[in-house]
Order: structure tokens, then sequence, then C-alpha cells
């Protein structure tokens, strides 16, 4: 697989320059000779044909190190401390990590921690929450208490679970505070790329602008046709799924407690229980979904820009490197530097055939996905399901509480199922596509916060249908848990609908 004969000399390779490495915290690399046309050519051979300069530089590192210390070495930018020592050298790469380092870095840090740990994160604070009902319920304490066991022990699950998953990233798989090694790095991406399993693609705005960026992107496509092996992850579902996640956490929680507030020994109608736990629930989504109505919005108009600049996407316009920023000069020696752009601009023409082919593929393959994956449903069903797990917690206190004065309650169970699995779900989805529609950034403050509001209260009158029609299964059937199975029945039907076709 790796070969190392017939390659350059780390040193003569030329004034490679490390935009997409470095970004704006660059360590000047000192050059000790100017670029001549042979050590480019050089450059451009090696890069282009996938080859290793030594066996020992394809390495990888453990996804934890990574996120170890919520994300350390991504908080501290490209140059914040050697990393290298925490990556080993391997015959194979599981999953290359590819990311912008001019993306915010708490975002990115978010979205890795779901992708690694938080199917891990959920089933913890599920497993947490049905382990303590049993002793809550013997000390006499409501079983909502079990909601803050999972809380916690999922968030902690979260910040602490260590996948041990392979990967390459950038910072720790390429010196970074040796000039000559991290010349040697760099011109090996295209050949660690091709010795990658997958690619976890972080997307954030300035992604596609950057030219190393879009080089690992390009040496992917070349080197792998499985569509399924390339996982574009938006930044920003990380901060909009945690954000998701603790909002439903505060409002199943603070909704139970209204349920039974409300209830209590009345015996209520159930058109007029509908429209009183409508009310109250308005008060309780209004306070949290204008939160998420501000994330869903953001989180749309990057999507948004996605689309339309891989559309139209050239990279000789859209890309931009550092060398070309300053002049082809290097900022500490004086002396004049190769142009990583012209560079990777040969590569491309000797992978695609042509600067204006790579455009195509990109505009084919790429701004497709975007389309068809994001554009359409902005989140994804699992993770929305992932980040509506309260709803599941709340579930399982209801059941317990019925298990508690013995019977098993199935209808109930299907019920509530239906809700996390069906009707949250399409409720979400309809919101999300409402913030589609309203996603413009306003100019004034007070204009965002009233958009933002506006579509949590339109959050609230979606659920006010959801429990209007459930009231009138109830009605028809003669049985609250009948009338609520069926009502449950329908909406799994539509999220069926949505999600499925
Ligand atoms: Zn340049």
């Amino acid at each position: 697989m790796a070969q190392t004969g017939g390659a350059p000399a780390p040193e003569r390779i030329g004034g490679a320059d490390f935009d997409g490495l470095g970004g704006e915290e660059k360590v000047p690399i000192i050059v000790t000779k100017a670029p001549t046309k042979r050590s480019t050519a050089k450059l451009v051979q090696h890069v282009s044909n996938f080859a290793l300069t030594r066996a020992e530089m394809l390495r990888v590192t453990p996804a934890h190190r990574v996120l170890w210390g919520v994300g350390s070495a991504v908080r501290g930018g490209a140059y914040s401390q050697d990393a290298y020592i925490y990556s080993t050298p391997a015959t194979h790469i599981s999953q290359f990590w590819t990311h912008s380092w001019h993306g915010g870095p708490y975002c990115k840090i978010a979205v890795l921690h779901l992708v690694c740990s938080g199917l891990a994160a959920l089933a913890c604070g599920t497993l947490a929450v049905a382990v303590s009902l049993v002793p809550l319920d013997r000390m006499g304490a409501s079983t909502l208490w079990s909601l803050l066991v999972g809380l916690l022990v999922s968030s902690l699950a979260l910040l602490t679970w260590r996948p041990s998953v392979k990967v390459f990233f950038d910072k720790l798989c390429i010196a970074q505070h040796d000039a000559k090694l991290q010349v040697e790095g760099v011109v090996n991406v295209g050949a660690c790329v091709k010795n990658s399993e997958s690619m976890l693609l972080c997307w954030d705005s300035t992604f596609f602008g950057r030219l190393w960026c879009v080089v690992e992107v390009a040496a992917f496509l070349k080197t792998h046709h499985d569509p399924a092996a390339l996982r574009i992850r938006p930044t920003t579902w990380g901060p909009t799924s945690i954000v998701l996640f603790l909002t439903f956490w505060a409002w199943t929680g603070m909704s139970q407690i209204t349920g039974s507030v409300i209830i209590g020994d009345i015996e209520w109608e159930p058109f007029s229980l509908a429209l009183v736990f409508s009310a109250a629930n308005a008060v309780n989504h209004m306070l949290s979904m204008s939160f998420i109505a501000h994330f869903w919005r953001s989180h749309l108009r990057d999507l948004d820009m996605a689309c339309t600049q891989l559309s139209d996407f050239s990279f000789k316009r859209d890309v931009s490197c550092h060398c070309c920023a300053i002049g082809h000069i290097h900022p500490v020696t004086g002396r004049p530097m190769a142009c990583d752009h012209e560079t990777i601009r040969e590569c491309l023409c000797i992978w695609f055939g042509s600067v204006e082919e790579f455009d195509v593929i990109m505009r084919d393959r790429m701004a497709g996905v975007f389309q068809k994956s994001f554009c359409r449903h902005p989140l994804p069903y699992h993770w929305i399901v992932g980040a509506t797990t309260p709803t599941l917690w709340v579930a399982m206190c209801n059941v317990f509480q019925s298990m508690a004065v013995g019977t098993f309650p199935f209808l109930l169970l299907f019920a509530n199922l239906a809700y996390w699995l069906a009707v949250f779900p399409v409720l979400l989805h309809l919101e999300l596509k409402l913030a589609h529609l309203l996603r413009r950034r306003r100019r004034f403050f007070w204009q965002e916060i009233v958009v933002n509001i506006a579509l949590a209260f339109a959050g609230s009158i979606g659920f006010a249908i959801y429990l209007i029609i459930e009231a009138a299964g109830i009605v028809m059937l003669g049985d609250p848990m009948k009338g609520a199975a069926a009502t449950s029945l329908l909406w799994a039907v539509v999220a069926v609908y949505v999600w499925c076709t």
C-alpha cells in the first residue's frame, strides 16, 4: 500500500503553504529555498498520484483524543499545542475528518461529540432513567425526578465517552511544530484520503471556500465511488440538536407537571381539556421554542448558502488560499513562495481532466447531496428522534406508574411511543418548513425576536391542533386511551408519509 521509493525529500518539495491546516493562526514556515519549477512539478506529481513519502506518514488518532477536554484540540486552533505525539502510524484509516479551521470551533466540537458519542449518551441516559424509577418510587418521590437523572447521566456520558474509532485529524496527524515534517504531512494528505474507508465532512459556510478543504474532498471523490462513504454533517446540527434536547427535556417535564395540576381531580370534557392544556402548553412552548427557532433559521440560511454556492461552484473564483492573500512572499524570509492554488489546479487537471470538469463534478455530486439531503430534511429523522428522547423518558415514567398499580398499559405505551417517534418529528418538521419560509435575517434585533416568537407560536398552534384531533378521537371512541392510541396511529401514518416518500 505505502510506497517510499522515488518520493522527493520533504525539504525539496517547495514552499507549500498550509492554508487548510493553519487558517489565520499560521506559524510561519522557514523556507530555505525559493520554489523552482522542478520542485513544484515534483509536488504536483506526488500529491496527484496519492503516494506516501514513507509508510509512517499514514497516521491515525483515536477519536476520543480529538474530543478530549471538550475538544481542546479543536478549541485551541491549529497550532495551540504540539499534538503530533497523540497520533501513531497505521496501515489504514477508518475515517478521515475534514473541516475548516475558519469555522466556529464550538459548533464543530458539538457535532463531533454527537456523531461519536450521541447514541451512547442517549442509551446511558435512558438506562439511568429505567434504573432510577424503582428507588424513586420506594422513596415516595415523584418519578419525574428520573428525568433529572437521565439528563445528568446522558450529559456526563456525552462528555466522557471514549470512542476508539481511528481517525485522521489534521492537527494530530500532521506535525505542527516541525517545518520539514509538516511539509511532508501536507503532501501526504491525498494518500491519507485514499487509504481512508470513509470521510466525515464537518461542513460550515467557510468550508468550500478553503483550498485544502476542497483538495481533500476532491481527492476523496477521485478515489472513492461509494456515495455512502462521504458523510456530510453540517456543524450547526451540533448546537441545534443539543438545544432541542435541552428544550424538550424542560418542556416535557413542565408539561407533565402542568398537566397534572390542570387535570387534578376534575372530570374534564375532552375538548375543554384539550383547549386548556393547549393554552398552558403554549406558554411552555413559546418560552423554549423561540431559541430553537433562532437556531433553525440560522441553520437553514447556511444550507441555502451552500446550495447556492455549490450549484455555481468555480474552483478558480470561489476557493482562496493564504499564499495568494500575502502575494506569494514569505512573511519571515521575504523569499518567493510557490502558489498552492496553482499547484492544486494542476493536481485537479491530472485527477479530473480539467478544473472545469472538477467544477462540474462538484456541482453535480456535492450540490446534489445538499439539495436532496439537507434542503428537504434540514435535520434528519434519527437526529430529531435522538434530540426528543426526553419524550421517551416521560413515557417510561407514565408506564411505570401504571404498572405500579398492577396493569400493563399497552395503549398508553403505544400512544407515548407515537408521541416520540411520530407526533413530535412531524410537528418539528412542519416548524422547520415554516422556519424555512421565514429564514431571512432581519435588519433589527427586535425583528429577529418577533420572527422567532411567531415561529414558536405557530408551533404551539400545531400542538393545539394535535390535541384537538386527539380529543375528537376520544369522543368518537368513548375511551381516552383508545382515542389517544387511534390518533397516534394516524400520526404514525403521516410520519411515514413525510419521512419515507
Ligand atoms: Zn497562491
